[in-house]
């Protein structure tokens, strides 16, 4: 067989990929290189390069799901070159995303009447099911008020400071002010009574949450309600809630049935959850439902009449991908009640595992709920010697990726360590992340106090002027300053890495 002169060099199915000149050469980061080169060069630089990522699975900062069963695998394969938003072409497609809704909205129960399609539609996440949920919410008040000849220039929404940032961004992006209710140092989820205090006038929504992303609490939304009916009496306003329930919306239908924190409470007139969280779907997909039409201004929702029926539709992206919509299906037949039900337990099991873990070492307080989203979220109970961030970062040498962050206003002296219960975090994981965590408590005593120069903070009782002694400074005030110095230890750091450290 005689080769080309010009295939000889390089041709990677002549030589390996890692025998030939693609693989010496420097690929220009920033600007697009003039040639091309072939597949299986480009394959594996990009493989390899990704090999340095973290591992998802032993990722414990993120809700999303890391794993799905090799079946749902295959489907999400076949269908990822359907662009979702082609109704016409892909009729079965939309047809699935209905049923999830109304599945959905069942699960939520939504007061339908026996045949009434419910009213909702998948997102890419909760993030964009609040941008839409909101406008909605926007919308209605601004009807309500220009028919009361009343100003429509300063809303606002009524959340908890432990907030996901997604509500940050959608008060700046559509211009609505955000009032945040202030936590404490030992109460890290929205106080209702509190909440119903700062509704005024031009609220257009409480926002409540089904599971706080700080610590998995589930705030209490049957207070808020009944709280908000009578301030709602009292003033003849008629704000209403919108529940942020994306971690915790496919759990309390599971675990605790009874609680009423959904559509049962007259004043919920929005859900949105994340499909990717415990819904058990990789990213990429988040849903939000309505009460009923009424709560839903007709004037947002855009008609397309494709396929002969009308198919409402309500989002800010015009294409996407189809995969995660069918992927969600597949969960919703596949797992059943019964299914979601034992994956719920076993990560309930999993977690109180882990937490008596933790707690065994004498050395946490724990911050989260059993009764709420299964994660760990715990905070040292002395901090003299060393931080969470450390323990943070000396997990990582271990393979584990937990992070640590500080509480928002007024709890910001509080850091806590969070460790996120998914599916796929067995029982032999928490076991073994137990006895890490007692190794690394090990190896920072073993360390000299105060090894890292930029968390050094001298604590010691000085003489003013006038002879007086000031006293020792607080542990507060102490761990706040440790706190600080740690982060910009950590952020220099990162600018360095070009790294971010996301919790989500
Ligand atoms: C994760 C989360 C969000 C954002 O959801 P995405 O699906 O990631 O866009 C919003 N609110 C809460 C409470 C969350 O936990």
């Amino acid at each position: 067989m005689v080769l080309s002169k010009t295939a000889s060099h390089s041709d990677v199915s002549v030589h390996s990929t890692f025998a030939s000149r693609y693989v010496r050469a420097s690929l220009p980061r920033f600007k697009m290189a003039e040639q091309s080169i072939p597949k299986e060069a480009a394959y594996q630089i990009i493989n390899d390069e990704l090999m340095l990522d973290g591992n998802p699975r032993l990722n414990l900062a993120s809700f999303v799901t890391t794993w799905m069963e090799p079946e749902c695998d295959k489907l999400i394969m076949a269908s990822i070159n359907k662009n979702y938003v082609d109704m016409d072409e892909y009729p079965v497609t939309t047809e699935l995303q209905n049923r999830c809704v109304n599945m959905i909205a069942h699960l939520f129960n939504a007061p339908l009447e026996e045949s009434e399609p419910a009213v909702g539609v998948g997102t890419v996440g909760s993030s964009e099911a609040i941008m839409l949920a909101g406008l909605a919410f926007k919308r209605k008040w601004q009807n309500k008020m220009k028919a009361e000849g009343k100003p429509i220039d300063k809303p606002n929404i009524v959340t908890g400071a432990n907030v996901q940032v997604c509500w940050e961004k959608f008060a700046r992006y559509f211009e609505v002010e955000l009032k945040e209710v202030k936590l404490r140092e030992d109460y890290f989820v929205m106080d209702p009574e509190k909440a119903v205090e700062l509704v005024d006038e031009n609220t257009i929504c409480v926002a409540a949450i089904l599971g706080s992303t700080l610590n998995g609490e589930f705030e209490d939304v049957k207070r808020l309600n009944d709280l908000l009916l009578e301030k709602n009496q009292e003033t003849g306003w008629d704000t209403p809630i919108h529940v942020d329930a994306a971690s915790g919306g496919f759990i309390a239908p599971f675990l605790y049935p009874d609680l009423e924190w959904d559509f049962r409470l007259p004043l919920v007139k929005s859900i949105n959850v994340s499909g990717h969280k415990y819904g058990l779907v990789y990213a990429g997909i988040g849903w939000v439902i309505w009460r009923s039409k009424e709560d839903l201004p007709e004037e947002l929702i855009f008609h397309i009449n494709y396929l002969g029926a009308d198919q409402p539709t309500f989002t800010l992206n015009f294409s996407k991908g189809s995969s995660q919509v069918i992927a969600q299906y597949y969960q919703l037949i596949r797992l059943g009640y019964e299914g979601y039900r034992n994956v719920m337990e076993n990560c309930r099991d999993n977690m109180i595992v882990l937490k008596e873990g933790i707690e065994k070492t004498g050395r946490f307080n724990i911050v989260s709920k059993d009764d709420g989203v299964p994660l760990v979220a715990f905070t040292l109970k002395d901090h003299s010697h060393f931080n969470e961030f450390q323990i943070s970062d000396f997990l990582k040498r271990y393979g584990w990726i937990v992070p640590a962050y500080s509480m928002p206003p007024d709890a910001q002296n509080v850091t806590v360590l969070r460790v996120v219960i998914r599916e796929d975090f067995s029982r032999t994981f928490a076991e073994r992340l137990a006895i890490d965590i007692q190794k690394v408590l090990h190896e920072l005593d073993m360390l000299p106090a105060k090894s890292i120069e930029s968390t050094t903070v001298t604590v010691t009782a000085e003489k003013t002027e006038d002879g007086h002694v000031v006293p020792k400074k607080s542990a507060i005030e102490t761990q706040r300053e440790i706190t600080t110095a740690w982060r910009k230890f950590v952020s220099d750091r990162k600018k360095m890495n070009e790294k971010m450290n996301g919790v989500c």
